[in-house]
């Protein structure tokens, strides 16, 4: 683990190690990547410029629901062309978090997704994560573990495919698995067998779910796609879990088993998950002694860093040190790592 820069106010903010656990990163391909692999491969990119490019990988007003925000992945997955693409996608995550002063990532990818425009061998670009990834370490001097996702858009059958991806592909950097994407059409309760698989296969289980807007009509089986995640599923933290702060239920269920929140409020703002800042249910779950953590998502697409984060939390979200230090404790907590 490395010295923090002075310069660095999460850290300061939190305390170190400095840690973060959502961070997905097919949803963090850099500009400067796409334009480059875009020219070397003859892709049609609608863009040859940056600030020309920009609009459509970047999310710059809150758009309705969490898949009108993935279609912004849609130009990053266009350029995964290749094992290369993908080896330096990987390593160019690490290397971006390292310049954000943190010590300790868990970055998430779908390999399904990540295959799926150039009929990648999905094991295969887990192999290439890997490899980037661990070479990211080596030249920056960071801790990244790697977390599969299975991305439930795709289908059930697809998700069995996904695992199956991962468990051959994989290094030992890969600690987890995870599911994402649609919660409504696919909800929680389809994956039972899949996530026990997984965690027969020695994997830890974090779950998106609950990643709806309040009012939602979708809320109720928001609600329920946490207490599968979490009695069926097995999981040891929740992506997002908003809606856990509808039923006291399910907030003492979250703090009785001392699962961990993965937090991300701009891009919760982003999918219009949570109406703003002020109303973001991360204050709530503090208060009710959760082990909710600070995160970034996409920091790609929303345009952010960590740090970021930590100053809307403390500027728009009211938090104050003693709380700020607490996300940071959190994380290290909860991480599929040991930081003692
Ligand atoms: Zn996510």
């Amino acid at each position: 683990m490395n010295e923090k820069p002075e310069a660095n106010t999460a850290a300061a903010h939190t305390g170190n190690p400095l840690v973060e656990l959502h961070r997905h990163l097919d949803g963090n391909v850099r500009l400067e990547t796409i334009l480059d692999l875009g020219r070397q491969h003859h892709l049609p990119l609608p863009a040859d410029t940056l600030e020309g490019l920009r609009p459509y990988v970047q999310v710059t007003q809150p758009v309705v629901g969490v898949m009108a925000f993935i279609a912004k992945f849609e130009l990053m997955q266009q350029v995964m062309v290749d094992a290369d693409a993908v080896r330096r996608i990987a390593y160019e995550n690490v290397a971006d978090a390292a310049a954000e002063g943190i010590d300790y990532i868990e970055l998430r990818f779908s390999p399904i997704f990540m295959a799926d425009k150039h009929a990648l061998d999905p094991a295969g670009v887990v192999r290439a994560v890997c490899e980037g990834a661990a070479q990211g370490e080596a030249d920056f001097g960071i801790k990244a573990n790697l977390i599969g996702i299975l991305s439930r858009t795709y289908g059930v059958e697809s998700c069995w495919d996904e695992l199956e991806a991962i468990l051959r592909g994989r290094g030992p950097a890969v600690v987890g698995v995870d599911l994402a994407g649609d919660e409504i059409t696919f909800p929680s309760h389809l994956f039972v067998e899949h996530f026990r698989r997984a965690r027969e296969s020695g994997l830890h289980v974090t779950i998106h779910a609950g990643e709806l807007p309040p009012g939602s009509p979708h809320a109720a089986l928001g609600l329920e796609n946490l207490r599968v995640a979490i009695l069926e599923l097995g999981a040891e933290r929740l992506g997002h879990a908003l809606r856990a702060v509808d039923d006291p239920g399910v907030l003492d269920l979250i703090q009785e088993r001392g699962i961990g929140i993965e937090s991300c409020p701009t891009s919760n703002v982003q999918t219009s998950a949570a109406p703003g800042y002020s109303d973001h249910p991360l204050v709530a779950f503090l208060q009710h002694g959760l082990l909710a953590t600070l995160n970034t998502d996409d920091p790609g697409i929303s345009n952010i860093t960590l740090d970021h984060e930590y100053h809307v939390a403390a500027e728009q979200m009211g938090l104050g040190p003693a709380e700020l230090r607490r996300l940071g404790e959190n994380a290290r907590q909860v991480a599929f790592h040991n930081l003692a």
